[in-house]
């Protein structure tokens, strides 16, 4: 059996609801919540990788390759250490990467993606609304001025959209954001269960 993670993408622009899902499937057994947007802001805001994502993420701008994919396998080393993520019993689900070709290509080493999750949303306006209300009651800084959510829309376009052609040969589901948490999240739970089905068979924890 392969030693890579069992791994689902949840893959869209910022605000579309990534997080709001993930948090909630994290409340699942079986599935352990990785978002990079997580692991940084947890950073110590004075320590120098605090800085340096504040550096980034206050302009829009996407933190340096080698350093996400540094902080993201420690966070997984020491989630895997605490007993909170179970590498070969839990799927992984990604949040926020990969946010470019080259981290997608750097990550399969490490995850054999099994799915990946489009939320969809065609409203751009919609979604810097979203982010203007979830940066007042977030304190984002990133979100916080017009202009910062607007360099985010153009680094995903440019940046992150082309991973989907990277992961074109596989399952990719596009699911509408633009409705309830809970109408998006059966969507997402009609794709995934089936996954989870056959990785708890695999296992022998399933009939
Ligand atoms: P959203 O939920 O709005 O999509 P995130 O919380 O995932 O945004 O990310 C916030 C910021 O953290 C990004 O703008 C970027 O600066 C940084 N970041 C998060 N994930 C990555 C990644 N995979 N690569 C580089 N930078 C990242």
């Amino acid at each position: 059996m392969s030693d890579r993670y069992k791994t689902i993408l949840l893959f869209g622009p910022p605000g579309v609801g990534k997080g709001t899902q993930g948090k909630i499937l994290a409340r699942i057994p079986g599935f352990f919540h990785s978002s990079t947007g997580d692991i940084f802001r947890n950073l110590d805001a004075q320590s120098e990788l605090g800085r340096l994502f504040f550096q980034y993420s206050s302009r829009g701008e996407l933190v340096p390759d080698d350093v996400t994919m540094k902080i993201w396998n420690q966070n997984l080393y020491a989630n895997t250490h605490l007993g909170l993520f179970k590498p070969h019993a839990d799927l992984l689900v990604l949040d926020g990467l990969p946010r470019s070709v080259n981290q997608a290509s750097l990550l399969y080493r490490y995850c054999d993606v099994r799915c990946i999750i489009h939320l969809v949303c065609r409203n751009k306006e919609a979604l810097f609304e979203r982010m203007r209300k979830r940066a007042m009651k977030e304190n984002r800084v990133d979100d916080a001025q017009p202009e910062v959510i607007r360099r985010r829309f153009e680094v995903y376009e440019r940046e992150t959209i082309p991973v989907l052609e990277f992961y074109k040969s596989m399952n990719i589901t596009e699911i509408d954001a633009m409705r309830s948490p809970a109408a998006v999240l059966r969507e997402i739970l009609d794709a995934i269960v089936p996954i989870q089905e056959t990785h708890y068979r695999e296992l022998g924890n399933l009939g």
